[in-house]
């Protein structure tokens, strides 16, 4: 369903990411791998066309969204969880989650999928009316992943779900993604530092290097791969 080729990007005169290729079916987890400053988040920018790529394609259901607006983006069905979860504080969870119904479709669909979302996370429902910053971090990336799932994705992408959160929350949020690829067949793109986690969540996965994709496999292929093991798993 999305097949990026050649793609670059970056900032004003510098270039981040050198022609990178990948792809994900329907229903898949892929995890992309890298350590800080590799390139990961610029690689989500240019994905959900908050930064334009300068070349390379973006083939999302057969049609290529590398120029498009992340408004455009969006509405065909990217939805993304940002990294640092930028939720509403001020606002009460509920008004968070109406933020993610962002046009006709995922507004008529709303009441609906609010209850999916209270059924995937009960705890936002318990605090459905309290201010979104008074939420544990936990729970606001919870609030995050839930929002995302207000405006119905076919691919979601989560940017760093671990970060800053104790590992038996983020096994919570990871089994909520594995739960949405798998039952509701919504493709996860994953990126994260916590490889460990990552690998075991999901597919198949991308080493990023250096603004390149340095290596590619199954997540066995991954974690028995020498390099990944010295390089980034310490063992
Ligand atoms: P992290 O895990 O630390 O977020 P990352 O793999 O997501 O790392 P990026 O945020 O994509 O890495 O950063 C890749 C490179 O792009 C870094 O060298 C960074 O300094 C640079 N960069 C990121 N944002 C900007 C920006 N707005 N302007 C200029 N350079 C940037």
């Amino acid at each position: 369903m999305l097949k990026v080729q050649g793609l670059r990007a970056g900032y004003g005169a510098i270039n981040i990411l050198w022609d990178i290729d990948f792809q994900i079916s329907e229903g898949e987890i892929v995890a992309i791998l890298g350590s800080n400053g590799a390139g990961k988040t610029t690689m989500v920018r240019a994905l959900t066309g908050m930064i334009r790529p300068s070349a390379g394609t973006v083939e999302f259901n057969g049609e290529d969204l590398a120029k498009k607006s992340s408004r455009y983006i969006l509405e065909k069905g990217i939805v993304q969880v940002p990294e640092g979860r930028q939720i509403f504080t001020e606002m009460t969870v509920l008004e968070n989650l109406e933020m993610g119904a962002f046009n006709k479709k995922t507004r008529e669909a709303f009441q609906e999928n609010l209850k999916t979302a209270y059924q995937r996370f009960p705890r936002l429902e318990e605090r459905s009316r309290q201010a979104a910053g008074t939420l544990s971090g936990g729970e606001q990336q919870m609030l995050a992943v839930a929002r995302a799932l207000i405006g119905m994705p076919q691919l979601l992408i989560l940017d760093e779900p671990s970060l800053g959160l104790a590992p038996n929350i983020v096994d919570d949020i990871l089994q909520v993604a594995s739960d949405m690829a798998r039952k509701d067949n919504i493709s996860v793109l994953l990126v994260e530092q916590d490889i460990t986690k990552a690998l075991a969540c999901a597919d198949r996965g991308y080493v990023i290097e250096n603004g390149r994709i340095a290596l590619e496999g199954s997540s066995a292929e991954l974690s028995a791969n020498e390099h990944v093991k010295k390089a980034y798993l310490g063992i």
